[in-house]
């Protein structure tokens, strides 16, 4: 019987270099891999974490779903609550932050991908980045919207679980900073917060069952930082999100640049002409975007033969100065002034699907 011993060592072997990070990630670096592959491989199987097309579909736009996590918040107990009260932001990561001066010009870059989701629709998961992003090693952050994460919370729990990635806030339904007063921006942030959570707890549980409750460690009780919808800030916006303790991180780099119009190698070429040391890189992962995958698989590789290692926002954060702006763009100042007149709602909305957008969106 030393035959199936044997396929089972393979096997195993097989396992383990899948789980070790590699290429752009950290192949150097033992405890996280292993951590991030005990907890995301305790709790599901390989086929459930690849996913199926249907992960990809993005739901229709139905009237808009205004509810709040189940029993907010009465069902969090007291120190749980406490513990999603964030000390108000330093001010060295005040503003609007696009990219870092990295002590050194190290050449460190990070990779983030939207997943927004408004009142009105379900946006979706594009399972091909995130497997390609795990395939390949690589470190990134999600900005998911609360909302989102309530109606994807398998996959939420499963970008969770991974702990080569991060996740941020991009408020509870897509709102537009901007036009919105103080109590708005809270009825945005809060719920989120408590979203991520009401999944966290659900996570430890699910850790607990299967003796992995020690890995919970390493998950963070509550999202460190968010992304502004649209990019779209104000003055007060950026006062109420850094007395709540949330940092705004922005990019320098439009990841998905007019991708009505080029082509995948195209939009690649300028993604890697425009990253440079401590680059922060806007993608989105909700396949609202169509080409993402495309330029994403480019880009990587392009990266590589530069010798960039990628990083997340948090790792980025604490290697340099941030640059800050008093205002949020996409690529130059103001170009996202459009999208206070095309998404209803505060920006909460997508159009009713009978009166099409005037102009392309980028959500
Ligand atoms: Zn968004």
């Amino acid at each position: 019987m030393k035959t199936p011993a044997l396929a089972r060592k393979l096997l195993l072997l097989l396992l383990l270099c899948v789980a070790l990070p590699a290429g752009l990630g950290s192949a150097a670096e033992p405890g996280p891999g292993f951590g991030s592959a005990a907890l995301l491989h305790g709790l599901w199987t390989p086929a459930e974490l690849v996913g199926t097309e249907a992960d990809r579909v993005i739901g229709p736009v139905t009237a808009p779903d205004l509810s709040l996590p189940p029993d907010f918040p009465a069902d969090l107990s007291p120190d749980l609550l406490a513990s999603l009260t964030l000390p108000p932001v330093p001010p060295e990561l005040r503003g609007v932050i696009r990219r870092i001066h990295v002590r050194g010009g190290r050449k460190v870059a990070a990779l983030t991908f939207d997943l927004c989701e408004r009142a009105n629709n379900v946006a979706g998961y594009d399972n091909r980045i995130i497997n390609l992003l795990r395939a390949r090693g690589v470190k990134a952050t999600f900005f998911a919207g609360g909302k989102w994460m309530r109606s994807h919370p398998e996959k939420a729990m499963q970008l969770m679980a991974d702990l080569r990635f991060e996740l941020g806030s991009h408020t509870w339904t897509h709102g537009n900073l901007a036009l919105m007063d103080a109590a708005e921006i809270r009825a945005q942030m809060q719920p989120t917060q408590v979203q991520y959570a009401l999944l966290r707890q659900e996570l430890a549980r699910r850790a607990e069952q299967r003796g992995l409750g020690a890995q919970m460690a390493q998950v963070p009780r509550a999202l460190p930082f968010m992304r502004l919808p649209y990019g779209r800030s104000s003055a007060l916006a950026l006062e109420e999100l850094a007395q709540s303790g949330y940092p705004a991180i922005q990019w320098d780099v439009e990841g998905e640049r007019d991708e009505e119009v080029h082509s995948p190698a195209s939009i690649a070429r300028t993604d890697l002409a425009l990253i440079r040391p401590g680059s922060i890189v806007l993608m989105h992962a909700n396949a609202v975007p169509e080409k993402t995958f495309e330029v994403l698989t480019r880009v990587l590789s392009g990266l590589q033969r530069r010798g960039y290692e990628l990083v997340t926002v948090g790792e980025l954060l604490r290697l340099g100065r941030p640059e800050a702006v008093a205002d949020g763009y996409f690529s130059e100042p103001g170009d996202n002034l459009q999208y206070d007149a095309i998404f209803p709602g505060k920006g909460t909305l997508k159009p009713d699907p009978t009166r099409p957008y005037t102009t392309v969106p980028v959500p």
